[in-house]
């Protein structure tokens, strides 16, 4: 028998209880705590104040509830002594019929691991999606676990007992997530198109054009047709567009004046050996949620385009956000000559994609504003904040401003060993001198970032006191005053300690970004989104740029941030969500239009 929210929320507190048996390891009380906030409008909703139960908990207890768990195929698997639960998703892992080679491996690293962390290896077995990971996919994510730091990795033991409990409660509430499912599935489909050169190796690399990146556009074609978009097409530029047109207007609109659209997507080209969900996400959801208007035959006071962007990442050209760019006008006609690493240029490689490579066909694509209500995106985080705070879910505020500088600081090579400290000119050291001072300049503001991603000593020495040292900088923060004051300082500081160490510093500026602050009307309507799943709301900057910086230009945006897993990590294969989240994401898209809807009203 499955168990109802309302069973729960109107249960006994000890009938409650037991409703929740066995969610955590051996610990009732974190439900027990947890059940005092009845009643919740949502699983969601449960799931977070069991998570708020534990992280006030403390160190002591949060411990006390790992060592509960039994070890990965350890004693208690071999001796049958597991719970129920524990048993079922061990079993659902291969892990009960492991060969005895597999067995020792892991009983090796259990040991390793018990005498790194004194507490044991917690992994939710049942993986993102709730089916299970396959035996070495476990193994590997042992052996990387392995390498944390001991308090980084308590707190992933605990991030992976929530979704332990998270997969647990859904059973216990018979709750599939199955549109989350589907559209997880899909990112999986469609990350079986890889260039040639990573494909070989099993990894992610999709860049603007190739046969890989035709693929992909060609099932997006075929994705959105299935869910019942009324016009799908290519564009100029390679973007996969399709509409699904309003239904008829409650209102008798002014002359002339036809239903708007919302506009929304984001870019399905990727890193070289990327993830499966930056950018895609951001076309999957809203597809799915048109794909629940059309099984419903339901239409909108306005018309609903899904774009899926060609390119973003800047990875075969130079020409970042060549896509979202073509919407608003911008795309530098010097591109099309542009060669990639084998000569092709842009040109051909349209040619050969059967685009126009016109500049009057790309010139085309430009959008007229007033025909929109705006352009929200939905993307994954790619951070570490969400996931740290055990949130599905995150409101962006603004995309942060940001400025770039190609650097030198240049001193004098001397021996080693026979320049004394005082006499020295060394350009490595004062480098580092700034690096520092940036870290607590950019601290100062608690939401600025600054980064020395490249730091080089050309041609260094062991022997050699440095006498050149060439550099980066990366400065980014939520609004564009911000940024300068931090360029400003950073800058003087550069001066200042080059005076003082007689460096000559270089700089040249190579990017610079305005801040897209959230249009306040959407991201409003985003908020409420997400307060009605039942989850805290979480407002935050994005430090990435995404392509709602390029739509900001001419129509109001705003973003939704959904939780990355493995530290929120992105731009490499880890990356990963759950289906659980996204399904609480088209839950919140859906949430939005019905919002319009009314306010169309
Ligand atoms: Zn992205």
């Amino acid at each position: 028998m499955t168990t109802t929210l309302p069973q729960l929320n109107s249960a006994t507190p000890a009938e409650a209880l037991r409703l929740l048996d066995g969610l955590y390891e051996h610990s009732p009380w974190i439900a027990e705590q947890a059940l005092a906030q009845r009643p919740f409008v949502s699983l969601a909703a449960l799931k977070h104040a069991m998570v708020t139960v534990l992280a006030q908990a403390g160190v002591d207890a949060q411990l006390a509830l790992i060592r509960a768990h039994p070890e990965l195929a350890g004693k208690a698997m071999e001796s049958r002594s597991l719970t129920a639960e524990s048993t079922n998703e061990q079993q659902k892992a291969g892990l009960t019929n492991c060969t005895p080679e597999e067995l020792a491996h892991i009983q090796q690293l259990n040991a390793q691991y018990l005498a790194k962390f004194g507490f044991p290896f917690i992994l939710a077995v049942r993986g993102p999606r709730g089916t299970g990971l396959a035996k070495r996919e476990i193994i590997a994510t042992f052996e990387r676990r392995l390498g944390h730091p001991v308090d980084f990795e308590r707190a992933e033991c605990l991030r992976h007992i929530h979704r332990i409990a998270e997969i647990r409660l859904n059973d216990k509430f018979g709750f599939t997530p199955t549109v989350g499912n589907e559209v997880w599935d899909w990112h999986e489909d469609l990350a079986r198109h890889s260039d040639p050169g990573f494909a070989e190796r099993g990894e992610l690399t999709v860049t603007y054009l190739t046969d890989a990146h035709r693929a992909c556009a060609a099932d997006l074609v075929a994705g959105m047709k299935a869910c019942g978009f009324d016009e799908v097409h290519i564009d100029a530029v390679g973007n996969v567009v399709g509409l699904y047109r309003a239904g008829p207007h409650p209102n008798p609109l002014p002359e002339g004046e036809g239903a708007k659209t919302l506009l929304t997507g984001s870019h399905f080209d990727t890193v070289r050996n990327g993830g499966k969900y930056d950018g895609r996400l951001g076309i999957f959801v809203p597809m799915a949620c048109v794909k629940q208007l059309h099984t419903a035959s339901k239409r909108l006071p306005f018309a609903i385009e899904v774009v899926g962007f060609a390119e973003e990442e800047g990875q075969r050209y130079k020409a970042t956000f060549l896509g979202s760019g073509a919407l608003t006008g911008h795309f530098n006609p010097a591109w099309l000559d542009q060669r990639d690493a084998d000569g092709v240029t842009m040109r051909q490689a349209m040619q050969r994609a059967g685009l126009p490579a016109t500049l009057e066909a790309i010139g085309a694509l430009k959008r007229d504003p007033l025909k929109y209500l705006g352009f929200v995106e939905v993307h994954i985080e790619q951070g570490p904040v969400l996931n740290e705070l055990d949130l599905p879910l995150g409101v962006v505020t603004s995309i942060n401003a940001s400025v770039r500088h190609q650097c030198e600081a240049i001193g004098m090579a001397s021996h080693a060993g026979t320049t004394p400290m005082n006499r020295r000119r060394d350009a490595a050291s004062a480098v580092a001198e700034l690096a520092l001072f940036m870290e607590q300049r950019a601290l100062a503001d608690g939401d600025s970032v600054a980064t020395i991603g490249m730091l080089q000593v050309p041609g260094g020495s062991i022997n050699v006191v440095p006498g050149r040292c060439r550099f980066s900088l990366d400065l980014r923060a939520p609004s564009n005053a911000q940024r300068d004051a931090l360029e400003r300082d950073i800058l003087a500081r550069l001066r200042a300690i080059g005076e003082r160490r007689g460096i000559t510093f270089t700089t040249e500026e190579v990017m610079r970004a305005c801040a897209a602050p959230s249009a306040p009307a959407w991201q409003a309507r985003w908020e409420n989104a997400v307060v009605a799943q039942g989850l805290p709301l979480h407002r935050m900057p994005s430090g990435a740029g995404h392509d709602a910086m390029k739509l900001h230009e001419v129509m109001p945006q705003a973003m939704l941030f959904v939780r990355g897993l493995n530290s929120g990590i992105s731009h490499n294969p880890l990356e990963s969500t759950t289906s659980d989240d996204i399904e609480l994401c088209v839950c919140a898209f859906s949430h939005l239009l019905e919002q319009l809807s009314t306010e169309h009203r």
